[in-house]
């Protein structure tokens, strides 16, 4: 990689990754199970308090197997964040099943009032809530959850940027029927690719688990009475997800420095910040901003990319994706107004005060001249 570049989330290994994949080549477990995945899934497990992980080949895998495991099929009507990555929802339509998107609020997050109004207005209940808990910082769990009791939708938290992010001093992830994490290569511990689903059921992931390695009956011939998939997490990426863990809370306490660093920084600049909602601690995966009105991201970002430093607009709602332009959503304009003026900034952490103040400098500059 360039190092003079400033990149957005690049990966940081902690330096005990190498050994561990060393011992993986040791024992030549050069495969989709082995030692390393089960101590992967546990220190998850430690880590979180959640009794019942999977460690497979994505976050995506992952809100896939919570889909087939709940039993989501084709035509059933599936809630999710519409201000979200198209990794949350594409798994809805690998089952064939309906999204139905459902807007922000001023916590950037899923509105649990539009929530409610959405259930007002469908056709038939809906099996499932995949809910985003965007750039690290947690979703209004509390009214999310009794609205999901009282209606019988099955939780599925998109915990992909949120891992190492507390919810009343419970981690994100372990309040639904599932959560997800992801260790994609920009998240913010990083195994280069992987996930894991989490449920406080054990036939949930026992079934999973069962799915993820092609549904293969316990027979020694080569038995099928459902069709699963190849989702397993390696044992290779599993040593690197050790060794990631053991580094995961000094690096959500160093996110959160560099937000405070931004935040101090760009006082008085007429700039917004996603909201942390009191009693959470968020994780700060990325220092999200959103710009006066008069400023459009896309600049800002060519700006930015003339100085080797990378941004990125938040992400575009999709409801807003010509991929689901046929697709039914209850909106308020709120997640489309934060597209239209958000921005992440670079929250890598290895990033020092210096590197910050840089950012922070060039971005006061091109608030100035606009
Ligand atoms: C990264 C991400 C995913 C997908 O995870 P992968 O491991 O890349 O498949 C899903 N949802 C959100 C919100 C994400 O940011």
């Amino acid at each position: 990689m360039n190092k003079n570049r400033i990149f957005l989330s690049p990966p940081e290994m902690g330096g005990n990754e190498q050994n561990y994949i060393k011992q993986v080549f040791e024992s030549n477990y050069i495969a989709p199970l082995g030692a390393f995945v089960d101590r992967f899934e546990e220190s998850i497990k430690s880590y979180t308090q959640c009794s019942h992980a999977l460690a497979l080949s994505s976050g995506t895998a992952a809100l896939h197997l919570a889909l087939r495991v709940t039993g989501v099929r084709a035509g059933d009507i599936v809630l999710a964040s519409s201000f979200t990555f198209i990794g949350s929802v594409a798994a809805i339509l690998y089952q064939k099943a309906e999204p139905v998107f459902i807007d922000s609020d001023n916590s950037w997050n899923l509105s649990p009032l539009l929530l409610k109004k959405a259930l007002t207005m469908l056709k038939k209940p809906p099996k499932a809530l995949i809910l985003t808990h965007l750039y690290g910082q947690c979703a209004q769990l509390q009214e999310i959850i009794e609205i999901c009791r009282n209606e019988n939708i099955i939780l599925i938290e998109d915990a992909a940027e949120s891992l190492g992010a507390f919810y009343h001093n419970k981690s994100s992830g372990t309040f639904g029927d599932f959560g997800v994490f992801s260790f994609n290569g920009n998240k913010i511990i990083t195994t280069s690719g992987g996930g894991m689903l989490l449920s406080p059921y054990k036939d949930f992931i026992e079934q999973a688990r069962f799915l993820s390695t092609q549904a293969k009956e316990p027979f020694i011939h080569y038995e099928h009475n459902t069709y699963g998939y190849n989702y397993r997490l390696s044992n290779i990426l599993a040593a690197i997800g050790v060794g990631q863990m053991e580094v995961l809370e000094q690096r959500v306490l160093k996110r959160r420095q560099i937000f405070e660093w931004y935040a101090q920084e760009l006082e008085g600049c007429h700039i917004e910040f996603m909201p942390e909602l009191p009693n959470t601690r968020g994780n700060r995966w990325l220092s999200t901003i959103k710009l006066p009105a008069h400023i459009n991201p896309k600049t800002v970002v060519e700006l930015f990319e003339k100085h080797n430093i990378e941004t990125r607009p938040l992400w575009k709602p999709m409801h807003l994706q010509p991929l689901f332009t046929d697709t039914q959503k209850v909106i308020d304009g709120t997640s489309e107004e934060l597209f239209l003026h958000g921005l992440c900034l670079p929250s890598g952490g290895a990033m020092n005060k210096e590197q910050v103040c840089f950012v922070a400098d060039i971005l006061k500059d091109i608030i100035r001249k606009s």
